[in-house]
């Protein structure tokens, strides 16, 4: 569903992603691990074409993101191609970054309402579910300020939900919070990852999440992929020294 095809990024002369290859089958879990600058938000940051790439190519689906075809070669996408390609994908930042002005409810609809025409009605319904899911129902008519920060959290994984998204990315959404409020954001996200069979990539420093939720763990370091296995193996047993060090330094 995902496959980054000789990926490069760099900022000025910083070479952030390096020749980076990998694909993401549908319906997998893949966390995302590694010291801090190692370019896992920007992989995230691609994908949404809140950045884009220096060179290679990023495909989504089978569509290239980040260019289009024209006359059996690949050419750099515009604005709207990107867009398009992007329905797919929705995310979830660290910052949750709501609408202040907006009610829990029109901060869900507003996306399917007037980016995907869905009739206002069926887009009030899906809210209402979606909040349920995250177990907010009773604040659907709350501002973001009167909420606290793993609801306002909860609130921006179902805003994300709301735009039916093949692919969800998660950067770093616990960070953010205060130790007390980290449970129940991760259980919502374990039961999106149990009940539905979203794509999901996820940057994150829960390590024991990780474990639970992922079907693979992709360790970085300098732009690369140092390491990548299944999460016991990744986290019970490690080969490379890099991999070794980085979760000796977390765990
Ligand atoms: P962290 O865990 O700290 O978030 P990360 O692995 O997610 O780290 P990135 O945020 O992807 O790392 O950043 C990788 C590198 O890219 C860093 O050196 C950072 O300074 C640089 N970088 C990221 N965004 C920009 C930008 N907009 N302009 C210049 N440099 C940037």
């Amino acid at each position: 569903l995902i496959r980054f095809d000789r990926v490069v990024k760099r900022f000025g002369d910083n070479t952030v992603l390096d020749h980076l290859d990998f694909t993401v089958a549908a319906g997998e879990r893949v966390t995302l691990i590694g010291p801090s600058g190692s370019g896992k938000t920007t992989i995230l940051r691609l994908l949404m074409t809140l950045e884009q790439v220096t060179d290679g190519v990023i495909w989504i689906g089978g569509e290239p993101l980040s260019h289009m075809r024209k006359g059996g070669r690949l050419v750099r996408a515009g604005e709207r191609h990107q867009r398009q390609v992007r329905k797919q994908i929705g995310m979830v930042f660290q910052q949750f970054n709501l609408f202040p002005n907006m009610t829990v409810r029109q901060n869900i609809t507003e996306g399917p309402v007037h980016s995907l025409g869905v009739p206002k009605a069926e887009a009030n319904r899906r809210a209402e579910e979606l909040l349920e899911m995250v177990d907010l129902s009773d604040k659907i008519d709350a501002h973001p300020t009167q909420l606290s920060g793993g609801q306002q959290q909860r609130v921006a994984i179902a805003r994300a939900l709301a735009m039916s998204p093949k692919i969800l990315l998660l950067d770093e959404v616990t960070s953010a919070l205060d130790p007390e409020l980290v449970t129940g954001v991760l259980d919502v996200l374990r039961t999106i990852a149990e009940t539905t069979d979203i794509t999901m990539l996820c940057v994150t420093h829960e390590m024991q999440f990780a474990r639970d939720v992922s079907h693979r763990v992709l360790m970085f370091d300098g732009g690369r992929i140092v390491e990548e296995g299944p999460p016991e193996k990744i986290f019970g047993d490690p080969t490379e020294d890099r991999t070794k060090a980085f979760l000796h330094a977390v765990l």
